[in-house]
C-alpha cells in the first residue's frame, strides 16, 4: 500500500531531526578527548598486549615445531612458519615503539600461564595425531579470542592493524586444523570462541590476510 503524504512527511521530519541530533553529538566530541578516536599512542595496556601476544604467538610456533617433529602432518609444517611471521610482526611493532622485550629459547615462556599451556600441549599432542590436531585447533581458538579482547581494548592504529592480520591468519589456521580433524572422523568443540563465532569462521572460506 502506498504511504499517505502525511506519513511520508513525518518520516522525513524524523530523519532530519535524527541527523541534527547525531551531528550535535559529534560536535560535543570535537575536542578529541573521545577515547574512541584512533591514535598512535601506546597505552600501558597496549604495551602489555603486545608483550603478551608476542609470547602467545611463540606458544603456537614452539608447539607446532615440537608436534611437527612428532608427526608428519602438513598443518604443522606449514603453520609453524606462519607463526614465525606473526611473531615478527609483533616484534617489529615493539622495535618501532622502542619497547624492551625478550624472546626466550624454544619451549620457554616468561608468562606462567603460557608455560603451563605449552607443557600440557606437547604432552597431550604427543599421544596421537588426533590429539595433536586438537591441540592445533585449541591454540587457534584461544589466539582468536585473546586477539579479539586486545583489539576491543585498544585504539592504537598500528596495534589494531597487526592484530587484525594475526587474527585473520588464525582463522585460516583454525579452518585448516578442523579440516584435518574432520578428515579423520573426529570433531572439534570450541573452548574459547562461542559456538556461533566458531561456526561463522568454519563456514567461511580461506581468507587473504594482509
Ligand atoms: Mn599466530
Ligand atoms: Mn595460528
Amino acid at each position: 500500500m502506498k504511504k499517505s503524504l502525511p506519513t511520508q512527511l513525518t518520516l522525513l521530519l524524523v530523519f532530519v531531526l535524527s541527523l541534527s541530533f547525531l551531528s550535535a553529538c559529534s560536535d560535543d566530541n570535537g575536542d578529541n578527548t573521545n577515547e574512541n578516536v584512533l591514535n598512535q599512542n601506546l597505552t600501558e595496556s597496549d604495551i602489555n598486549a603486545l608483550l603478551f601476544m608476542l609470547e602467545e604467538e611463540k606458544l603456537a610456533r614452539d608447539t607446532y615445531r615440537y608436534l611437527n617433529n612428532e608427526w608428519s602432518l602438513n598443518q604443522f609444517a606449514n603453520i609453524k612458519n606462519s607463526e614465525q611471521t606473526h611473531m615478527d610482526a609483533v616484534e617489529n611493532l615493539l622495535i618501532q615503539y622502542d619497547i624492551e622485550y625478550t624472546i626466550l629459547p624454544e619451549g620457554e615462556f616468561a608468562n606462567q600461564t603460557l608455560q603451563n599451556y605449552y607443557n600440557q600441549f606437547i604432552l597431550d599432542g604427543s599421544l596421537s595425531q588426533a590429539n595433536a590436531l586438537q591441540i592445533g585447533a585449541t591454540i587457534e581458538d584461544l589466539d582468536i579470542v585473546d586477539l579479539r579482547d586486545h583489539l576491543e581494548a585498544s585504539t592504537n592504529l598500528d596495534l589494531i592493524s597487526v592484530f587484525n592480520s594475526l587474527q585473520c591468519g588464525s582463522r585460516n589456521h583454525l579452518r585448516s586444523f578442523v579440516f584435518g580433524i574432520e578428515n579423520i572422523g573426529d570433531n572439534y568443540i570450541p573452548q574459547f570462541l562461542s559456538l556461533e563465532e566458531y561456526s561463522t569462521i568454519i563456514d567461511g572460506s580461506h581468507e587473504q590476510c594482509y
